[in-house]
């Protein structure tokens, strides 16, 4: 059975990176009927954020990324991997490292800044048991790295992106094991993905350089390798990994369906065209074959058709209760009767990207302080007829004793024919003098809801 796992390191906050990496994961599980795991990787506790555990779980909940069991806790587990790192060094896979952390930290950064591959020179992996044991009885600081094999090849097959064959002496002794007796990454993700059973571990493409190190230690272990598979990671325009929140998108008014498709066909692709895909739709149709190799651009634009085709295809009950929350938060009409802040919602429905763009484009139901934004000119070049129009509008409207639908669409049928114009030349200068805005709902709603007093009051 596979056995895929997520494990998020709780610091900071969760991009979509995360989510597309916990989506692949447990879509490459659930395709075949697998189990998906969730790790926490919160052996760091310099780095642990404690809202930041709790976003990962809130998130996987909402966006419905069910993991099966309770989650693996490593702090939990600490015990465990000093077993393990203790069994490395009993069989000549680690050794005890005494150099004074910070000069390395110093030194690796120093060369970094020369563009120089900085790797630590190994000057502990030769003590004698002896010097060990004086140094650790003399109460020295150390921290275990781990003794890489330095001759010949590691190689490994990657779903994704292939063969690859890393010479050994390219590969650092890397810590596994703190100072504080906390395992580093390096140690802890080998040896629960064992313990685990993970069958394929599926993670993101930045740590595709290091997987020959825990290539050495599934084999110091006696572990199966695992099949492994790297994920593209999403960029942004400036090629660099993108950190977006998904909270943020969230705030923004983004539903979780949406940003859950859009992000499935971020480096991947399925064997239809279509481009709409439920979850369970993704369960089906993902086959980690389709992964591809290069990392993917995040489109808001393309995230907002998205979000746009899903709006419209919510019912009205649930569109509402959705937008409800960002209309009172953000926009004047909370003041206003729900009966009319629904209506304004459901004219806009099929207008727009997100409900913060409602709550923007509804100012013109509020706010008679209109400013005409810039591509309102082109429509009213011919400014006698447009005073015509206007004018003849207003005084058409001001007739209208019962303000109701029927009778505005009498009234605009009016205008038509007194100014003997039809159709966008007739409507526009009417918008705009009414909104100062070239695009929104039908232009007899808006002017019904706006209401006749704010009407004629536009109208100057
Ligand atoms: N804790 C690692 C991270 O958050 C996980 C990498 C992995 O999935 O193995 O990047």
């Amino acid at each position: 059975m596979i056995r895929t796992r997520f494990a998020p390191t709780p610091s900071g906050i969760f991009t979509i990176n995360d989510l597309h990496n916990a989506l692949f994961s447990y879509l490459i599980a659930k395709h075949d009927q697998g189990e998906f795991l969730l790790r926490i990787e919160d052996t760091n506790q310099d780095k642990y954020d404690m809202d930041a555990e709790n976003n990962i779980y809130a998130i996987l909940k909402l966006f419905k990324i069910n993991y099966d069991g309770k989650p693996v806790i490593q702090s939990e587990r600490l015990n465990i991997y000093n077993q393990y790192a203790k069994y490395l060094i009993e069989n000549g896979y680690a050794y005890y490292c005494f150099c004074d952390e910070k000069k390395l930290a110093k030194e690796r950064i120093e060369a970094t800044s020369k563009n120089i591959t900085y790797m630590y020179d190994g000057s502990c992996r030769n003590l004698t048991d002896e010097e060990v044991k004086s140094k650790i009885s003399n109460g020295e600081e150390y921290v275990i790295r781990q003794k890489i094999e330095k001759n010949g090849t590691t190689s490994f097959h990657d779903e994704v992106y292939g063969d690859i064959t890393f010479e050994n002496k390219s590969l650092e002794d890397q810590i596994l094991l703190r100072s504080d007796k906390t395992p580093t990454y390096n140690l802890s993700n080998v040896v629960d993905d064992g313990l685990m059973n993970i069958s394929y571990v599926t993670r993101s493409n930045e740590y595709l350089s290091s997987t020959p190190k825990y290539i050495q230690l599934y084999d110091n272990f006696n572990f199966d390798i695992p099949k492994i598979i790297h994920f593209p990671m999403i960029v942004d325009e400036n090629k660099r990994i993108s950190n977006i929140s998904v909270i943020s998108l969230l705030n923004s008014g983004y539903l979780p369906e949406a940003i859950l498709n859009y992000i499935a066909l971020l480096g991947w692709s399925p064997k239809s065209n279509n481009e709409i895909f439920s979850l369970k739709e993704l369960i089906e149709e993902f086959d980690y074959k389709n992964i591809q190799k290069d990392s993917c651009y995040f489109d808001i634009k393309k995230l907002n058709w998205y979000n746009r085709k899903y709006l419209k295809m919510m019912n009205n009950d649930d569109y509402l209760k959705y937008i409800m929350p960002f209309i009172i938060k953000n926009s004047n009409m909370k003041n206003k009767s729900r009966d009319f802040v629904n209506k304004i919602a459901l004219l806009y429905k099929e207008h727009i990207n997100n409900p913060i763009e409602l709550v923007e484009m509804s100012k013109i139901f509020f706010d008679d302080n209109i400013v005409y934004q810039q591509d309102c000119r082109k429509y009213l070049k011919n400014s006698e007829l447009v005073r015509k129009i206007v004018l003849t509008f207003k005084d058409e409207i001001i007739k209208i004793n019962d303000w109701n639908i029927e009778l505005i669409n009498n009234c605009l049928n009016n205008v038509s024919n007194i100014c003997n114009i039809s159709g966008i030349d007739l409507y526009m200068p009417i918008r705009i003098a009414i909104s100062g805005v070239t695009k929104g709902p039908s232009l007899v709603d808006t002017i019904y809801l706006i209401g006749k007093e704010k009407i004629i009051n536009r109208l100057g």
